[in-house]
């Protein structure tokens, strides 16, 4: 169960790959809350810049990448004006990772146990090798792992069960935020189910928020409990998940459900999106979708839309058709 309070809020984020030759401008300037226990989504097509956010979510920023601007505050904090020092205590004890990738980053010359109890006894050096074995024995209890395999090697887990492992890890030390980008993608569609559950069970038994990153529309709506809608490095739309499929505002959040197949109903035709996204070091002026949106208006070409608030569908959105 979400409140409205902000765990994390996001100001103004502003992302740029810097080339040789040319910036390209990843994230524009982007606002948006995370609110305590809420699982919000960042959805939208490959390169609009939903990981990019998530990296400086995580700090995890490299070069060619930068964080050129804004703020990311958790309690009135700027996560990027964090020292190193600062930086440890936030990574795993406040926000936690789990990455597509995740699962093929367990050491496989290591046992697991190792792995988890070196997460555990490095940012709670007081606990001990005895309660970091005994932390890491509930942990795999909590994802549903018998404890006797602690001291398997990843290679004797299934894909679904290194992931959980992932999970596990995720969580020892009960960080108030998990960001999850793209945590089920490799993963065959019963396991990605099954493992859905499970972090939807976690989350309501510990309380943490998710920030869920996925390119499956179906499953975000399912999990999430809003979802913000990127295209071509902006939020174009916030939305209760509900009213993503049904009371769209935005006519790309509107266009990006009608490429998904309802789980539901008659089978439909589905329609995609015609053309591409632009070019991120030469955008067009105006509204970044205007040369894809079959509603575009004069207006459309010459001004960039702001996201607004519309209270009345409990939205925000960023289109002239709006106003
Ligand atoms: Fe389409 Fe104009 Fe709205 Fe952009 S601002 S989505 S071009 S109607």
């Amino acid at each position: 169960m979400s409140s409205d309070r902000a765990l994390l809020e996001v100001r103004n984020l502003t992302v740029d790959y810097v080339g040789e030759h040319s910036i390209a401008r990843a994230v524009n300037g982007i606002d948006f809350d995370i609110r305590e226990g809420e699982a919000f989504g960042l959805a939208g097509e490959s390169g609009c810049g939903k990981s990019t956010v998530a990296f400086a979510l995580a700090r995890l920023t490299r070069l060619p990448g930068l964080v050129s601007g804004g703020e990311v505050r958790l309690n009135g904090e700027n996560v990027l004006k964090f020292d190193k020092a600062r930086l440890k205590a936030y990574r795993w004890n406040e926000v936690s990772f789990v990455f597509q990738s995740a699962m093929n980053a367990l050491n496989p010359v290591i046992p697991v146990a190792e792995q988890i109890t070196d997460v555990i006894e490095t940012h709670n050096p007081g606990l001990g090798a005895d309660g970091a074995r005994a932390r890491a024995e509930e942990l795999f209890e909590l994802v549903g792992i018998p404890p006797a395999r602690l001291d398997d090697f990843s290679h004797q887990f299934s894909g679904g069960m290194r992931q959980r492992i992932c999970i596990a890890i995720a969580l020892a030390l009960n960080p108030r935020l998990i960001i999850m980008d793209e945590p089920t993608t490799a993963l065959d569609v019963v396991v990605q189910r099954d493992i859905i559950e499970q972090i939807v069970d976690l989350k309501a038994k510990l309380g943490f928020s998710v920030l869920f990153i996925t390119h499956d529309l179906g499953l975000m709506i399912e999990f999430c409990d809003r979802i913000g809608i990127m295209y071509s490095g902006e939020l174009v739309e916030v939305a209760p998940s509900e009213a993503i499929l049904t009371n769209a505002l935005h006519p790309y959040t509107r266009a990006l459900g009608n490429s998904f197949p309802p789980l539901t109903g008659p089978r439909l035709r589905m329609e995609g999106i015609p053309g591409s996204p632009p070019d991120l070091r030469s955008l067009p002026q105006g509204c970044r979708f205007a040369p894809r949106c079959p509603r575009a208006m004069d207006i459309c070409r010459v001004e960039n839309p702001e996201l607004r608030l519309y209270p009345e569908h409990r939205s925000q959105a960023a289109c002239h058709l709006l106003n």
